[in-house]
């Protein structure tokens, strides 16, 4: 039998450096240990898989599958020590001497890519290998008797107290150090370190993972930074705020907002929404808010200032710091931008929340307050503001359970020509019937598009108002049925076709149908355009709703596939007594009919507002002064009597 193992001795090694060396191999990450007992292998150390009382033979080929250079055995009871090579051989002689285990040990530790090191109690170096020289650079010399905790950065100062006191206490401990070579470069040494008491002497190996701490220094770095920014990240954010409240401090959060931001990225493009972002992390995190102050990314246009000392004065001192840094616009691509913030503050000292994601949640509530205020302010989050949130959890419940239990429902506007206000269509307007009133959409419909409703409470207008037009255009071919369609639904893939199926399902043609969307429903995403062409392809008409409120671009009006547009009724509500806006809405509607585009008068509410529509050339109109929405019933009754109404003016003028 050639394998050494059979011929391996069985006196057992001795000697103080041996059974301390043994201890720390077993602690080590080197390649393969193995320890074997009178040529059984019981136990190796954790890169070798090994089952109990198998052969070195064994053990062996499992070697061959780690890459090896350097295998040795140690028997923690018998001071069994079993060099092997690269075979599985034993290179101990049958018969030698208990020193020569030791010395063979030395041979190992002195070869192969580790840092070997034997410490004093005064934790000077008094033995070491040669990979000092290689790795680090050093000469035995230079190593011999060196404090080799005076190669360590000052930094690195924490990480030896805490290494120490394991080594006192337990006897040993596993640490990274960042090491300084001779020439002055540091390497990142794995040091498993062994303290034997009886003997007075530390005991390292350490393996130079240097390349590995990059790759991992990389990955932490990613984990915990924006990419595009540089700023810490969501979960560097979390991790200090975590920190700091388990530590008992005071934290205070700036959740700032941009104004508008999505309508600037995209109607110039990502790019330039990428570099405006980049440009106002560089403007805000120039801005001097103390030492303990974090600046991070919280999400695409979402920024979180934490102060790590914070309170209500200081947080909202910060906030007008950094508006104030915002009045300035930014160039992007040649244009000037001017962006500002909405910022809601949360403090721990003024918050039942100790936790990170509760103190985070207040301070968006309140940044979402700031922004329904008006945009560009802070709001420091109050008890107020709790109930507030609360309420919209509530409304999100109420309004979850009414659309499954089919309490959303359309209520019908009727839209008429001028002058007569004879009913040419209506538009569908969502209603929530609550068990005691009924709900208008101002009061749920934002609660919904953050709960992701959107879709479903669509649905349930859309095919109300279908089943509505089959029965009102049987009666008038020529019936208009309005849907208002947003930007969610529009994402819902197979939208149109859906849409399209139901219409004609029910016996209706597509251009029964004026589809209602706004111009941030339409910027918001690059696809809604596809689906408004495949929308006007299928027949379907299509207006711009709200046209005038908000980033009105006469551009869309060319290049948007629509057919109609509703002129706001903030315009409207000027129209008389405001020369400019009178004459500046007479221009919009000249161009509306120029480029071909219906136009529908919003809002309307005086007779005088009716007369100066129909002036400039609005001649198709919605408003209360004619008719508020109303259930299916109301619509149709109003439909019979304006029929009667006819057929009595037609008797009567002989028609
Ligand atoms: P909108 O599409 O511009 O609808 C017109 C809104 O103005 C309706 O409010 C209507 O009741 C109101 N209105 C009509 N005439 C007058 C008037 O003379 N004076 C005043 N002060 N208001 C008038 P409503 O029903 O509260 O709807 C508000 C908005 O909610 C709608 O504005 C629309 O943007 C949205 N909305 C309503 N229903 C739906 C829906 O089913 N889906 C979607 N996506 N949005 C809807
Ligand atoms: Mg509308
Ligand atoms: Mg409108």
């Amino acid at each position: 039998m050639t394998n050494g193992l059979t011929h391996a001795p069985t006196a057992p090694l001795s000697g103080p450096d041996v059974s301390a060396w043994s201890a720390v191999l077993s602690a080590m990450p080197i390649p393969a240990a193995l320890v074997t007992c009178s040529g059984d292998v019981i136990a190796t150390n954790r890169w070798l898989d090994f089952v109990p009382g198998e052969r070195l033979l064994h053990a062996t080929s499992c070697a061959g599958e780690v890459d090896a250079p350097l295998r040795f055995g140690v028997n923690d009871s018998r001071w069994r020590v079993r060099p092997v090579d690269d075979n599985g051989q034993v290179l101990l002689a049958t018969g030698e001497r208990e020193d020569a285990g030791d010395h063979l040990l030395r041979k190992f530790f002195s070869s192969g890519d580790s840092l070997f090191v034997v410490y004093d109690q005064a934790g000077l170096v008094i033995e070491s290998n040669s990979a000092w020289e290689t790795l680090l650079g050093y000469t035995s010399d230079e190593v011999f008797g060196l404090d080799s905790w005076s190669l360590l950065p000052d930094d690195d100062l924490k990480t030896r107290a805490a290494v120490e006191h394991d080594l006192r206490t337990h006897g040993r401990a596993e640490t990274n150090f960042k090491m300084r070579t001779a020439n002055g470069t540091y390497r990142l040494i794995r040091w498993a370190l062994h303290f034997d008491m009886s003997v007075g002497r530390c005991f390292g190996i350490g393996r130079d993972v240097t390349e590995e701490g990059k790759i991992t220094a990389e990955l932490e770095r990613r984990a915990f930074h924006d990419e595009l920014t540089g700023l810490g990240n969501r979960a560097q954010l979390i991790e200090r705020l975590d920190g700091i409240l388990a530590s008992g401090g005071s934290p205070s959060l700036l959740f700032c907002d941009l104004d508008r931001f999505k309508i600037v990225n995209d109607s110039l493009g990502h790019q330039a929404g990428d570099t405006l972002l980049t440009k106002l992390a560089e403007r805000l995190a120039s801005v001097d808010l103390g030492d303990d102050a974090l600046l991070a990314r919280f999400g695409g246009d979402e920024f979180v200032v934490l102060l790590e000392h914070g309170g209500d004065a200081r947080a909202q001192q910060a906030a007008g710091r950094l508006l104030d840094n915002l009045v300035d616009p930014f160039t992007v691509a040649t244009r000037l931008i001017h962006i500002s913030m909405s910022i809601g503050i949360s403090s721990a000292d003024l918050s039942p929340h100790r936790t990170a994601q509760g103190l985070l949640g207040d301070a968006d509530t309140a940044a979402y307050e700031a922004k329904k205020q008006g945009r560009k302010r802070w709001i420091v989050f109050d008890e107020q503001l709790r109930s507030a949130a609360e309420r919209r959890l509530d409304v999100e419940t109420g309004l979850r359970r009414a659309l499954t239990e089919g309490l959303i429902q359309p209520h019908f506007q009727p839209i008429v020509s001028l002058p007569d206000g004879r009913i040419t269509g209506a538009e569908a307007l969502v209603r929530w019937q609550a068990a005691d009133r009924l709900i208008g959409p101002g009061e749920f419909l934002d609660v919904a598009e953050d709960a992701g409703l959107m879709p479903a409470l669509g649905r349930s207008v859309i095919t109300g108002a279908i089943r509505a037009a089959a029965l009102l255009v049987a009666r008038d071919a020529t019936f208009q049925m309005s849907i208002n369609v947003s930007d969610p639904e529009l994402k819902v893939p197979g939208f149109c076709e859906l849409l399209d199926q139901e219409v004609r399902a029910a016996g209706l043609d597509p251009s029964s149908f004026l589809i209602e969307i706004t111009e941030s429903a339409v910027l918001a995403t690059d696809s809604a355009l596809p689906v408004l062409r495949n929308l006007r392809a299928a027949g379907f008409r299509l207006g711009l709703d709200d046209f005038g409120t908000g980033f009105s671009s006469l551009a869309h009006l060319r290049e948007l596939p629509i057919d109609v547009v509703k002129v706001d009724r903030s315009f409207v509500a000027d129209l008389v007594g405001d020369p400019v806006t009178h004459a500046v809405t007479a221009s919009l509607v000249r161009l509306c009919h120029a480029l071909g585009l219906d136009v529908i008068m919003e809002g309307i509410e005086t007779a005088q507002q009716a007369a100066a529509s129909e002036e400039i050339g609005g001649s198709v109109a919605q408003g209360h002064l004619f008719h508020r929405a109303m259930p299916f019933a109301d619509l149709e009754s109003l439909l019979d009597a304006e029929r009667s109404a006819c057929a009595e003016n037609g008797a009567l003028t002989g028609h």
